[in-house]
């Protein structure tokens, strides 16, 4: 059997790197198989790749090599790249799907999961999703972030909570090589943390880290990490189910020899500390936990010991967030658009025939970026079978640009020209840093959207 030829126009919703491989996985696909596909890659904010350039540390780049590979799958010009275009707000997903043959959600996360304990909106009190975007230079935080903090507490087991944990302790002259937008390198410069305390709920045998970004802790110039011999009563690495984690309990366990430096910062792991309360009457005091044990089923049970602990902020990395899509529907227990396997479904599981979903708002905020590329097969999988089975509601008009919708509205949007001049500008911000610094992050949006319409023609 012949299968037909495809000719579709697809409108993708958040550029971040679900948006970018199902993008290129569909172009791919189609004109591999002599059909022709138009793809409109919409983000909200001026430049592309969401949670790798708002999410992954700076201190990381070695993760942001693939930016690379996202970068040749853009500049391919397969896929048109519109910045700062708030699908829901600058544009209806109705008016997307008049002019689409299919919508594709990717619209990841930005916000912090709940932590429903009393005192969690204590001032001091943050999300870490929050100081995340604010030490990666997003346009939309406040670009001052209060550290006259001397004993912080980070609550989660996640690489998140690594990474606010890592880098509230460093000393901000580490992190002055990398891409670090000016005020946040301010900002933490005049930090004046001396102790990070890292808490987990469960045992060291539940992390949720991954051995490359838990062995960092220990390579830290002069930060001492402390652990507690009575966390560990099941943390034995021959007993750990999988490598990582042997791996991961060996460097836990060579932390309980090392005898403290003297350094002038401390990072310590606290295990089976279940958070309670925050304290404080007007701004937080401190945090307040219950002992925990394993409960010989491989969970954790309270012992209804309480210790406390005196902190001056406090910030809970307990999970992401999905960033719904107003009119789209969305699951708001669990934080993602209701789907299967990538087909948007309605209240009553119908599939909502040309909307697709993938990525973080697809499967919920869990999974390196490496996921969200399998995740966009599935989801490119089923839009085909869609489109060879007739399925994909015709567009009521087919023939309309976008770009003439949002210029009546004045929405000045980036393309992939403008974010070529914005990237140029950040890494000659870099050179003239005596060459020290790969680039340096522009932060406002309005600087943003002027240096990439400024070398860039609107609409090219
Ligand atoms: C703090 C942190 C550190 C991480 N570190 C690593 C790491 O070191 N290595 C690794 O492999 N993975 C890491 N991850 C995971 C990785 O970032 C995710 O797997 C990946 O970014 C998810 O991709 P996504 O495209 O689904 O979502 P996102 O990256 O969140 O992208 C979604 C995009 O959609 C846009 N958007 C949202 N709503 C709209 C709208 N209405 N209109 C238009 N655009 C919209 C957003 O602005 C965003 O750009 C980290 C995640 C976090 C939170």
């Amino acid at each position: 059997m012949t299968l037909p030829t495809l000719n579709l126009r697809v409108a993708i919703v958040g550029a971040g790197p679900a948006g970018i491989y199902a993008g290129n996985i569909l172009a791919g696909s189609v004109q591999g198989s002599g059909g022709t596909v138009a793809i409109d890659l919409f983000e909200s904010l001026p430049a592309p790749y969401g949670l790798i350039r708002y999410g992954v540390a700076p201190d990381h780049p070695r993760i942001k090599g693939i930016v690379t590979s996202l970068h040749e799958m853009l500049d391919a010009r397969s896929i048109r790249f519109i910045g700062n275009v708030e699908v829901g707000r600058d544009i209806s997903l109705d008016e997307l799907q008049e002019r689409y043959d299919a919508v594709i959600l990717a619209t990841g996360a930005i916000r912090d999961a709940a932590l429903d304990i009393p005192g969690i909106r204590l001032p001091g009190s943050y999300g870490a999703a929050d100081f995340v975007a604010w030490y990666d230079g997003h346009p939309d935080v406040p670009a001052e972030w209060p550290l006259q903090a001397r004993q912080v507490a980070v609550i989660g087991n996640g690489n998140v909570a690594l990474d606010v944990a890592r880098v509230l302790a460093k000393h901000a002259a580490d992190l002055r090589p990398t891409e670090i937008a000016d005020n946040v390198l301010a900002g933490l410069e005049a930090s004046e943390v001396t102790d990070v305390h890292v808490f987990g709920r469960r045992g060291p045998a539940a992390i949720k880290f991954t051995p490359i970004e838990l062995r960092e802790l220990g390579e830290l110039r002069d930060v001492d990490i402390v652990v507690h011999d009575e966390d560990f009563s099941d943390a034995d690495p021959a007993s750990a189910p999988t490598n990582q984690l042997k791996v991961m309990l060996r460097i836990l366990n060579g932390w309980r020899d090392r005898e403290p430096s003297g350094a002038s910062r401390r990072l310590h792991l606290h295990f089976h500390h279940a958070p309670v309360e925050v304290l404080g009457s007007d701004h937080v005091e401190g945090i307040r936990f219950e002992r925990t044990e394993p409960d010989g089923e491989g969970g954790v049970r309270g012992t209804g010991e309480i210790r406390e602990f005196a902190v001056e902020q406090v910030y809970r990395a307990v999970g992401y967030y999905g960033t719904p899509v107003v009119d789209a529907p969305f699951d708001i227990e669990h934080g993602v658009i209701p789907n299967a396997e990538g087909r948007v479904v309605d209240a009553s599981a119908a599939h909502i025939p040309g909307l697709f979903a993938t990525g973080w708002i697809k499967r919920g905020p869990v999974g390196l970026i490496g996921h969200t590329k399998s995740d966009a097969m599935e989801t490119i999988g089923h839009l085909l079978a869609d489109a060879r089975a007739g399925l994909l509601p015709a567009p009521e008009h087919a023939g309309d640009i976008v770009d003439t919708l949002l210029m009546e509205r004045e929405v000045a949007y980036t393309t992939w020209d403008g974010w070529l001049a914005l990237d140029a500008h950040e890494r000659t911000l870099g050179v003239n840093h005596r060459h020290t610094r790969e680039r340096v992050k522009v932060v406002p949006r309005d600087e943003q959207v002027a240096i990439s319409n400024s070398g860039a023609l609107i609409g090219s």
